[in-house]
């Protein structure tokens, strides 16, 4: 039986955070049961783009920061590295507050760059990911929670994507993101390639609406512990009130026979998962509604079942990073005017996740309108401030 534990945390004070996650890794052993002495450990957190912390895009610094602290208090050497969506590594790390994080933990630095080409491990026949992802003896996953545009939700598995390097990341979207289902394979055996000792997963202010760049913060007040990242989602999907069919990973992992997906095989420990007033996240504008309908009806019907991405022309610079990351080359900037072929776009989302002006809108297909306004589901709210304490 997979172990989840809760722990409530309600800021991002030093001391706060530190006896918080002290009480979360309690009922593990704490962090001294990962990490043996002279484990090189590599702390992978969400370093998506160059935000403030308060914008809730990126794996909060104080919590990167304490649990560096405490892998060296084990007697291990932290790491902390990934590879942005967007910006250069240097400058989202200031930004986020990361590089301080690392400053004061006395934790090493690390831009994921060289590559090592490794066989999959099922559908995929090779698989490229970091060096210094794969060198390191231990990795502990520190994802952001948050909604996402293309897989409802991002936490423990799908930070593991960051593993990816660079510009590799828009081709994987190419090979494996016609559907969801098969993008969920992908982040699966990404996390199969290595699997990491623990999943720390920082949702005091989570995202909500249309995440995981453009969203709005949410103050769950939580941190949440594994190792199991599969089932670690199970539960944060829970906190965030998001219902098990709109989570493909989940629904992936129970295919390929993966434990963690299932909520009954799952033991909480720490605060009960009942202790916190479940507050429904705003699901992103851009999730379409699953029909369960026959490809072929789906092939016809694409632009009334499902969003597309359409520039805002009042906020679009046309500075042209949507279009180089767009995987399938569906953007294109002629005559100062920003045009997206729908045929072509495979509705990943990277263009809205990486555009830095908030500029790339989601139109949404008609007969898709009128089904989330049956269903009710709800339109992002505007505000960028957190909302509601949820305990
Ligand atoms: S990234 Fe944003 S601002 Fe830049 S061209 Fe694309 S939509 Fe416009
Ligand atoms: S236009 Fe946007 S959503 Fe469509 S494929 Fe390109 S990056 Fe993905």
């Amino acid at each position: 039986m997979d172990t989840v534990c809760l722990q409530q945390c309600d800021g991002y004070d030093y001391g706060l955070v530190r006896n918080a996650l002290l009480s979360l890794l309690e009922p593990f052993g704490g962090m001294s049961v990962f990490v043996m002495p002279g484990d090189r450990v590599l702390l992978k957190p969400n370093l998506l783009s160059a935000k403030l912390p308060e914008r809730a895009v990126t794996t909060h610094p104080t919590v990167v920061r304490v649990v560096a602290e405490l892998v060296r208090e084990a007697g291990g050497r932290a790491i902390i590295g990934d590879s942005p969506g967007i910006g250069g590594f240097q400058r989202v790390a200031e930004k986020s507050g990361i590089a301080r994080a690392a400053a004061e933990s006395g934790a090493e630095l690390v831009e994921f760059s060289t590559t090592v080409d490794l066989p999959g491990s099922g559908t995929f026949r090779r698989i490229t990911v970091a060096k210094a992802y794969w060198d390191a003896d231990k990795i502990i996953n520190l994802p952001k929670l948050k909604t996402h545009e293309m897989m409802t939700m991002t936490c423990a598995v799908k930070n593991l994507f960051g593993a990816v390097v660079g510009a590799e990341k828009a081709g994987w979207h190419l090979k494996a993101g016609a559907t969801r289902e098969q993008f969920a394979r992908l982040l699966l055996e990404i996390y199969l390639l290595k699997k990491p000792v623990l999943n720390i997963v920082d949702a005091i202010v989570a995202m909500e609406g249309n995440g995981p760049g453009s969203g709005d913060p949410v103050r769950v007040g939580a941190l949440i512990a594994g190792v199991n990242p599969v089932a670690v989602d199970v539960i944060a999907a829970r906190l965030a009130g998001i219902p098990e069919e709109l989570l493909p990973i989940g629904r992936e992992a129970r295919r390929m026979g993966l434990h963690g997906a299932d909520r009954d095989g799952i033991r909480i420990c720490g605060n009960p998962l009942a202790s916190f007033r479940i507050h429904p996240f705003k699901l992103p504008g851009g999730l379409d509604v699953q029909f369960g309908m026959p490809t072929f009806l789906n092939t016809i019907l694409k632009h009334h079942l499902t969003s597309y991405p359409a520039a805002d022309r009042t906020s679009c610079v046309l500075c042209g990073v949507c279009r180089d990351a767009c995987p399938p080359a569906a953007i294109e900037i002629k005559n100062s005017a920003l045009s997206v072929d729908q045929e072509r776009c495979i509705r990943c989302w990277c263009c809205r996740e990486l555009c830095p002006h908030d500029a790339m809108l989601i139109r949404r297909g008609v007969l898709l309108r009128i089904v989330s306004a049956l269903k009710g589901c709800g339109q992002p709210s505007s505000s960028s401030v957190p909302r509601g304490i949820s305990r």
